[in-house]
C-alpha cells in the first residue's frame, strides 16, 4: 500500500484551489473560497472526515498530506487577503487611497542632561560667561596640585579617583575643576566662563550615585570681583534655572582651592520648604559649591597679579536634572531606556 492508493488526488485538490485563488480580486470571492475549502462542511472537512474509511496503514499518510496541503492553501490564502485588501489586486474593491495623510514618523527627544546644560549655557551666556571645555583625561597636576591639593593633602580623600597608570600621574577627572586651570593658563584676564563635562569617581551605582556624571564649573576673575558679586551672579542663575519663588541659602563650607567658601541651596522645589523625603525633611535642597579662588591656584596658574580676585563654583547637572524634572533615581538618566527618555520633549 502506498500513497497511490489513498482514495483522494490531493496534488489536484491543491492545485486547483490555487488556481481559483489565483483568479480572484474581491473580498466577498475569498471568504466564498475560503468557505469552500476551510469551512464546516467543506472540502477538507471532508478529507479529514474520511480519513477513518482508509485503510489502516495509509491513515497516517493521508493525515499528513491533508495537512501540508492545508498550511499550504491557507498561506497562499493569507497573502491572497493581504495583497486584496491594501489594493494591490487590479480590480479590488479598496482602491489606494493616495489623499490620506501618510504614517507619521517618530521624532527623538533631548536628554534631561542635554536640556539642563543648554538652559545653564543660556542662563550664562546672558551674563556674559563664555563656554569651555577641558579633557576628560587629566593629569594629576590640573585635577589636584593646581587646585591647591598637593600630594598627601587630606582633601583627596574627598575624591575617590579611577588612575589611569600605576604611577598614579594620569587619571579620569574627578571634577571640572581642572577646567580653571587650563582657562587661567591661557586666556588674559579679566575673564568670565563656564565649563560642563562628564566627571568620573569611585562612586557605587545605586538611586543617587553613579560612577560617571555631570558638573558645571565656573569661574570669574578680574581686579574688582568680590563675594558680592559671587552672590549676586549665582542667586540670577538660580532663580532662573528654579523659578523666581525659591529661596538661596549660603552655609559657609570648605574647598582647598577657594577661600572663603560656601554651599548654596534653594528652598525645596518639591515640598517648597516645609519638609519632604527629597530635601531628607530639612526643606533645602543643596545645588552648588562656591568661593573665592584660592590665592595658591592664581599662583599655580602663572598669574602673580596680588590685585587679582575672582570667583568660583560647580555644581552637579544629575542632580539638576533630577531636582527640576523630579526624577528619583540617577541610574534613569544612564540606561537610555526610551520610554523615560521620550518623556522630555
Ligand atoms: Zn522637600
Amino acid at each position: 500500500m502506498a500513497e497511490k492508493d489513498l482514495p483522494f488526488d490531493i496534488e489536484s485538490i491543491v492545485n486547483k484551489a490555487l488556481e481559483e485563488l489565483n483568479g480572484m480580486d474581491r473580498d466577498a470571492d475569498l471568504e466564498k473560497w475560503r468557505l469552500k475549502y476551510f469551512g464546516r462542511k467543506g472540502i477538507f472537512a471532508d478529507l479529514t472526515g474520511s480519513i477513518p474509511k482508509i485503510e489502516q496503514s495509509l491513515r497516517p499518510i493521508a493525515g499528513t498530506k491533508i495537512n501540508s496541503a492545508k498550511r499550504q492553501l491557507n498561506a497562499a490564502f493569507e497573502e491572497k487577503k493581504k495583497r486584496v485588501s491594501c489594493g494591490v489586486e487590479a480590480n479590488s474593491e479598496i482602491k489606494m487611497n493616495f489623499t490620506l495623510s501618510g504614517l507619521k514618523p517618530d521624532y527623538g527627544s533631548l536628554h534631561p542632561i542635554t536640556l539642563v546644560s543648554r538652559e545653564i549655557v543660556r542662563i550664562f551666556h546672558g551674563l556674559g560667561f563664555g563656554v569651555h571645555t577641558g579633557p576628560e583625561i587629566e593629569t594629576d597636576f590640573y585635577n589636584f596640585e593646581a587646585l591647591n591639593m598637593p600630594v598627601d593633602h587630606p582633601a583627596r580623600d574627598m575624591w575617590d579617583t579611577f588612575y589611569l597608570d600605576s604611577k598614579r600621574k594620569i587619571l579620569l577627572r574627578t571634577h571640572t575643576s581642572p577646567v580653571q586651570i587650563r582657562v587661567l593658563e591661557k586666556l588674559p584676564v579679566p575673564l568670565r566662563i563656564i565649563a560642563i563635562g562628564k566627571t568620573f569617581r569611585r562612586d557605587a551605582f545605586d538611586a543617587s550615585h553613579s560612577p560617571v556624571f555631570h558638573q558645571v564649573e565656573g569661574l570669574m576673575v578680574g581686579y574688582d570681583i568680590t563675594f558680592s558679586n559671587l552672590k549676586a551672579v549665582l542667586a540670577f542663575f538660580l532663580r532662573e534655572l528654579f523659578g523666581p519663588e525659591i529661596k538661596i541659602r549660603f552655609l559657609p563650607s570648605y574647598f582647598p582651592f577657594t577661600e572663603p567658601s560656601a554651599e548654596i541651596s534653594i528652598s525645596c522645589v518639591i515640598c517648597g520648604g516645609k519638609g519632604c523625603q527629597t530635601c531628607a525633611w530639612s526643606g533645602w535642597l543643596e545645588i552648588l559649591g562656591a568661593g573665592m579662588v584660592h590665592p595658591e591656584v592664581f599662583r599655580k596658574s602663572g598669574l602673580k597679579d596680588p590685585r587679582l580676585t575672582g570667583f568660583a563654583f560647580g555644581a552637579g547637572i544629575d542632580r539638576i536634572a533630577m531636582i527640576k524634572y523630579r526624577i528619583d533615581d540617577i541610574r534613569h538618566l544612564s540606561f537610555n531606556d526610551i520610554r523615560f527618555l521620550n518623556q522630555f520633549r
